[in-house]
């Protein structure tokens, strides 16, 4: 039986997804090869990897003067070809720090350049979004994290900064509509709301291909990946082939507005219970909780581990809150149900009865 899959990442996808990419494995569309062996400059891996493109474009509404681009490495790579890129050495970058993968991104980033974290929520053990700080003008961009998956805070607009926004959105890419003009460089591993593991999105204003001054790996150069449609060496073709298959499925259902209404639904309906059910708490302040990574923990610290028992029958997976902060995390990305939802709601209103 299909297990309630809360997981954080690599995490659920659609139904549809896994069948679909399962059958592929075996044949692809009826050519009498597997997916797994096809050329990636294949016409069949060419109209995967242009459908996706196009698929992409349309969905976040991606301006002409954008690139998108598929790599490999993960948001991890990404820490690190942003500034390669883009940060000359006399240049600094502005972070916002709210969450460990903040941390991360600046400290790679100071291998390439300077940088100034110029708000943080870290002594408050990131339990909400900095909001009054203030830009360096003279910066060349400002780093921001727009869903932070451990913590589960997450900014919800698209706010016009005085200099050029970068923004890890990896945990909560398509869960809602986004306003690309707003972002110079929007990236994301694909492994919560887009594919499988092993590729990541990275959409760039034309006008930053090339900017960082120094010599450049070509493997490392962004304008390569553009000028070659993310085909300068072999791609990741089955993950290309997953996010695919989940991007059509989110236009068919509606879209980036009906995703978020449903996500909306979600959390509601999650969040309603952490504050209700006396035995649990919620970790970040209201106004900034993640509709992605819903954290919290018991009350009572002894009923941490017997909860987690608890819901072992409820078929529930993946509630564990990440090894560093302890709790539980429910991540409700895209592709979870509500049904899913409601089953652990049950699951705490049982605990709270079987403890009265
Ligand atoms: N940024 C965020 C917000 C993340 O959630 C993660 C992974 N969970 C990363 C970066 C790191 O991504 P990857 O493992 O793909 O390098």
């Amino acid at each position: 039986m299909k297990k309630h899959n809360f997981g954080a990442g690599p995490s659920i996808l659609p139904q549809e997804v896994f069948e679909q990419s399962a059958q592929a494995c075996i044949e692809y569309d009826g050519i009498g090869l597997s997916i797994l062996e096809i050329s990636h400059r294949s016409k069949e891996f060419t109209a995967i990897l242009d459908e996706s493109m196009a698929l992409i474009k349309e969905l976040l509404q991606v301006p002409d003067d954008y690139s998108i681009l598929f790599l490999q490495g993960g948001a991890n790579m990404q820490f690190n070809m942003i500034p390669y890129n883009i940060l000359n050495e006399e240049e600094t970058a502005n972070f916002v720090e709210t969450d460990i993968w903040a941390t991360r991104a600046e400290e790679e980033t100071r291998l390439y350049g300077k940088t100034n974290i110029i708000a943080s929520s870290k002594v408050d053990n990131f339990t909400y979004i900095p909001k009054d700080f203030t830009v360096d003008k003279n910066a060349t961009y400002l780093h921001l994290t727009s869903n932070n998956t451990i913590y589960g805070t997450e900014f919800f607009d698209d706010k016009a900064y005085p200099i050029p926004v970068v923004c890890d959105m990896s945990s909560d890419i398509f869960s809602r509509p986004v306003d690309v003009s707003k972002y110079h460089i929007i990236y994301a591993g694909a492994q919560k709301n887009l594919g499988c593991s092993g590729i990541t999105l990275v959409i760039i204003k034309n006008e930053w291909l090339g900017r960082a001054k120094r010599p450049k790996s070509k493997m490392w150069d962004y304008s390569i990946y553009a000028k070659n449609n993310s085909l300068y060496n072999t791609p990741p073709v089955f993950a290309i082939y997953t996010c695919l298959l989940t991007l059509r499925w989110l236009k068919n259902l509606g879209g980036l507005a009906e995703m978020e209404q449903r996500n909306i639904a979600k959390a509601d309906l999650l969040y309603s219970e952490i504050d209700r059910n006396p035995l649990f708490k919620g970790h970040a302040v209201k106004e900034d909780r993640s509709r992605m990574n819903i954290n919290f923990i018991a009350t009572n610290p002894d009923d941490e581990a017997l909860f987690l028992e608890f819901v072992k029958p409820y078929n529930i997976h993946g509630i564990k809150g990440y090894r560093t902060v302890g709790g539980f995390r429910a991540s409700c990305y895209n592709a979870l149900p509500i049904e899913s939802v409601e089953v652990l709601v049950k699951a705490m209103q049982d605990f709270e009865r079987s403890k009265a």
